[in-house]
């Protein structure tokens, strides 16, 4: 029997049961280290499903939103706990689906853990302030109301963290959510839900929706009981999907793509930089919107950084993630392997010169995979296509510069504002890059794709739709303010 026929059917979740979709269509969850090895089956959706969903959120809305914080918290340390016994499981099941190596799926995976117990956390913490009036016999304050239905459209390099990212704020502050994963990683999703349905949470209240983006996505992004929507991916359909909820005024949050720049100072310490780098630019194979993708160096110190970097990158082993001594998996999926591919050669033939990698790995047993080799560009040019695009891969940029301020002002000279950091010992280096450097997450010292979930996460320019994630500030996309004025 091949491992096709043995692969599980996923289901869609609607009003707190799993139903197949109305078309009766599936289709196959490859997984990228091996195309011959299907994880699941997962459900291609129909507009009517989605329709049910939504109806079953407005529905569920009326009476999740009446519940105190704290007790919508209960359900979300309950699905931490359902999701923290299976752990191993959910991460397994992430590498096999989209190739990031075990133990960034399992770093992932607690992320979400974590995530869900802060925001339960957050069901009792205050929602308002009490401003003084003008009139002394009145009394005036604001308090935060749920939107209603939250549409949540998730991308497939961050399959748990992100719907949770999403979906735990939503539900917190009182809203309904329809999942909509990215179809390349609906079973990763599924395994999630399967987490917030032994939470207990009550019918309606979380759904998911799984089926192509052009139907479930748009389809989520146009319906018109859907008064949110917040959503992760490319800059492409992001522009889709805000136009698409500003049209009928619904509120959408988007946080798309990232070209992130690193700059190496003369008086950086050049192993760490070389860590970050690596780190920043090549794990989850370069697939993070905050990875590292330019990088800056002051020509004072170029040609040892490079050399020290060589070292390095030369040293990385490719292979399937679930194998321990794979330092980085495959790309995610074919298209993905295609687009990466394709601006290698642009890189070449725009004249920059290929100094490792930029190829498929040679190893007969990833024949199979969407692998590639760990790429460094030198000599690029801050016009080059591969200096203005998001790979979205890995693949390094090095752009050689004399000063700070020209590392400042290319770093700035791309359409996006996501993330970027400094290596520099020096404080007035810092400051300058603090002061000027236009992007939502600004690091010194550390890699470009480092996160705290604790703290605001989004970008400037063409990254985002310039509202944060995470933290406290999620408050604001979830939630709508309402200001009150009572008189004795
Ligand atoms: P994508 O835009 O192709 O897909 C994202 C989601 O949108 C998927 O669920 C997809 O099915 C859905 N979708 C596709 N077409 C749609 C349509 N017409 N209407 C509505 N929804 C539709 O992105 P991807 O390839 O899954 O993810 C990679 C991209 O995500 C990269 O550009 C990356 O930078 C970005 N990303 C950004 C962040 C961030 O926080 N800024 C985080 C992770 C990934």
């Amino acid at each position: 029997m091949s491992t096709a026929l043995k692969a599980p059917t996923y289901l869609n979740y609607i009003n707190g049961e799993w139903s197949a979709s109305a078309s009766g269509e599936t289709a196959a969850s490859i997984s990228p280290a091996n195309r011959n090895e299907t994880v699941g089956y997962v459900q291609v959706s129909t507009a009517q499903d989605l329709d049910h969903a939504v109806q079953s959120a407005k529905q569920a809305h009326k009476a999740w939103r009446k519940l105190a914080g704290s007790a919508r918290g209960d359900f979300l340390y309950k699905a931490a706990s359902a999701m923290e016994k299976r752990l191993d499981e959910i991460a397994e099941t992430m590498t096999r689906e989209m190739g990031k190596t075990l133990p960034e799926a399992k770093g992932e995976t607690a992320r979400g853990i974590a995530i869900l117990r802060y925001y339960a956390g957050e069901g009792m913490r205050k929602i308002g302030d009490v401003i003084p009036s003008t009139d002394s016999e009145a009394l005036m304050f604001t308090t935060r109301v749920p939107l209603g239905v939250v549409g949540v459209i998730s991308p497939w390099n961050f399959p748990v963290a992100i719907p949770i990212w999403k979906m735990a704020p939503a539900l917190i502050y009182g809203n309904t959510v329809v999942l909509k994963p990215a179809q390349e990683t609906a079973v990763t999703a599924a395994k999630v839900i399967e987490c917030f349905v032994e939470a207990g949470f009550p019918a309606g209240v979380v759904n998911m929706v799984t089926g192509k983006g052009s139907v479930i996505g748009q389809g989520l992004a146009e319906h018109p009981d859907v008064n949110g929507i917040t959503f992760t991916g490319s800059n492409q359909v992001g522009k889709q999907v805000g136009q698409a909820a500003l049209a009928r005024g619904a509120k959408y949050q988007l946080e798309m793509g990232g070209k992130n720049p690193v700059i190496i100072a003369a008086d950086a310490d050049l192993d760490l930089a070389v860590e970050g780098t690596i780190s920043g630019g090549l794990r989850s194979t370069g697939q993070k919107c905050t990875a590292t993708s330019r990088v800056i160096v002051q020509s004072a110190v170029y040609d040892e950084f490079k050399q020290k970097l060589l070292d390095k990158v030369q040293s990385i082993t490719v292979g399937d993630g679930l194998q321990g001594e794979s330092w980085m998996g495959p790309c995610a999926n074919e298209n993905q392997l295609q687009t990466v591919m394709s601006y290698i050669q642009k890189g070449i033939d725009e004249g920059a010169e290929l100094l490792h990698g930029g190829n498929r790995p040679d190893d007969a047993g990833l024949a199979d995979g969407f692998y590639v080799t760990p790429t460094v560009f030198d000599n690029v040019k801050p016009s080059m296509t591969i200096a203005q695009e998001e790979i979205f891969g890995p693949v390094l940029a090095l752009i050689k510069v004399d000063t700070l301020e020209q590392a400042i002002e290319i770093a700035n000279d791309v359409d996006f504002g996501l993330s970027a950091s400094i290596y520099t010992s020096s404080i007035s280096n810092l400051l300058s890059f603090i002061e000027d450097m236009e992007a939502g997450l600004v690091r010194v010292n550390a890699e470009t794709a480092g996160v705290e979930l604790q703290a605001p996460f989004g970008g400037m320019k063409q990254s985002s739709s310039h509202s944060r994630e995470q933290g406290q500030a999620a408050i604001e996309f979830f939630t709508s303010i309402k200001t009150v004025f009572v008189k004795s």
